[in-house]
């Protein structure tokens, strides 16, 4: 048996429950079969791939807070250290009731690669809570971050392990969550990014997400002889992603006929009005139905199936597994050409396999929606100088990233004799220098 194949099994073994962390170790073996069978004996020694399938470290822990009819809730809370090799643990905190301890290996794992092709200092982690923040009041929501910080804050800082904001987490959260790692460590550090503008947050951080997976779109496009203007797009979700990608991909000349949450999706021909869907979820933290009382024209389903929609790009901004082979299918039926993934692994295995398989353009998440973290790591650097770029200065580095990322996915690709398939692109540039600055290190 293969080296590889060896280690995912080992994987399964070890990690029963955990379908989405197996899901995600399963792509990237697969992409670096290529690189570890030339040296498999060397790597094998080394114990390199047991290493990097396994977290430095996982916290665990309970989040007590009092809800607004003065009833004591409790929920779990983590932060999966995962690889430390390139700089400090850096990735998002995630507030949603599916979070588990997998679904945050499954992202933290993912999150050592994207933030190695960024080409900045910063390792891999990920964290979160089962902590639904729909419906809850202001107070309720403080309350949850005052709590999880308390026992966070043990775990991180500026030169350890900096989280920033993913599903459930915006502006209002980290405001919470930094002002009581503040008053716990009596620390001004940037523990934190995604940080209001008014106490160290970097100007397009909250855009930048977004706006990445769009550039590096644009670049693939080119490079295919392809170009954003005038395309049909359909982006799913509306959250912070979901609504800076929909902004660049307006100003860059696409019209975007559709959005979505977990509840159903709109159809608007005449194109979204994104005043009005950030007016629905910014402002008033509504649903996406609502956009039809302000927009007549448009049209709300219940339920799945924003994929079906004819379009010519796809942008899946909302959660894991949200794209499956049908969908990959019906987007190819439909005339759709080429994919970026927004969100963190959003298609299924079936249904990257099958854009590959047809010659679709794809771009997976761990190198499309990087610009959020290198943003993020852009801020650190900022708060470590104590001073603010501009925005012009901030996108233009953003842009820079992500030309960097596109160029260094597809020289990847070409190495290997895989050229076209950013997937094993992104998960090879990924490892490589991970697993040079860990073999550096010796054996830790
Ligand atoms: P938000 O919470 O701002 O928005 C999430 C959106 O996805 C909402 O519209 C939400 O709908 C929808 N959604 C969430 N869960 C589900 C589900 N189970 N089924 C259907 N729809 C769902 O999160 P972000 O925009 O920040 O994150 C979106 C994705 O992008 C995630 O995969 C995240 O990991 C990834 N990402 C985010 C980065 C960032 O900088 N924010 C950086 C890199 C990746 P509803 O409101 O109904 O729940």
């Amino acid at each position: 048996m293969s080296y590889t194949d060896e280690i995912y099994n080992r994987v399964v073994e070890q990690n029963p429950g955990e379908p989405e962390f197996h899901q995600a170790v399963k792509e990237v073996l697969d992409s670096l079969k290529v690189v570890i069978d030339a040296n498999e004996e060397k790597y094998r020694k080394l114990g390199v791939l047991e290493r990097i399938v396994e977290p430095e470290r996982i916290i665990s822990f309970r989040v007590p807070w009092v809800d607004d009819n003065g009833q004591v809730q409790v929920n779990k809370g983590y932060r999966v250290q995962f690889n430390s090799a390139i700089g400090p643990y850096k990735g998002g905190l995630r507030l949603h009731p599916s979070v588990n301890q997998g679904i945050l290996k499954f992202l933290g794992f993912e999150q050592i690669f994207k933030n190695s092709l960024t080409g900045l200092p910063i390792g891999g982690g990920k964290g979160g809570s089962n902590f639904d923040p729909k419906g809850k009041s202001d107070r309720e929501v403080m309350a949850f971050c005052q709590s999880f910080m308390t026992e966070l804050s043990k775990y991180i800082g500026a030169d350890q392990d900096v989280p920033a904001g993913d599903i459930g987490v915006g502006a209002r959260e980290i405001g919470y969550l930094y002002g009581q790692y503040k008053r716990l460590t009596g620390l001004y550090e940037g523990v934190l990014t995604g940080k209001g503008l008014s106490y160290g947050g970097s100007l397009i951080r909250t855009q930048a997400t977004g706006y990445g997976l769009v550039y590096i779109l644009k670049e693939m496009l080119e490079h295919n002889n392809q170009s954003l203007e005038g395309k049909t797009v359909v982006v799913s979700g509306s959250g912070n992603v979901a609504i800076y990608a929909t902004e660049k991909a307006q100003q860059l000349g696409a019209k975007v006929v559709a959005l979505s949450d977990s509840n159903g999706f709109v159809y608007d021909e005449n194109g979204i009005n994104l005043d009005v869907v950030k007016e629905i979820k910014e402002v008033r933290r509504g649903r996406i139905k609502e956009y039809v009382e302000k927009v007549p024209t448009a049209k709300y389903t219940e339920g799945k199936g924003i994929f079906k929609i004819k379009c010519d790009i796809a942008l899946p901004c909302a959660t894991q597994n949200e794209l499956d082979l049908e969908d990959a299918k019906a987007l190819k039926a439909n005339g759709c050409f080429a994919v970026a993934e927004g969100a963190n692994m959003p298609s299924t295995r079936e249904a990257t396999d099958f854009f590959l398989a047809n010659d679709m353009l794809f771009m997976p998440g761990k190198a499309a929606n990087a610009g959020g973290v290198a943003t993020s790591a852009l801020e650190m650097s900022q708060n470590s100088m104590r001073l603010s770029w501009t925005s012009e200065e901030v996108d233009e580095k953003l842009k820079g990233i992500m030309k960097g990322i596109f160029a260094k996915v597809d020289a990847a690709s070409k190495k290997y004799n895989l050229e076209g398939n950013y997937v094993a692109g992104a998960n090879i540039a990924g490892f490589e220098k991970v697993v040079d600055a860990m073999l550096a290190q010796g054996i830790c």
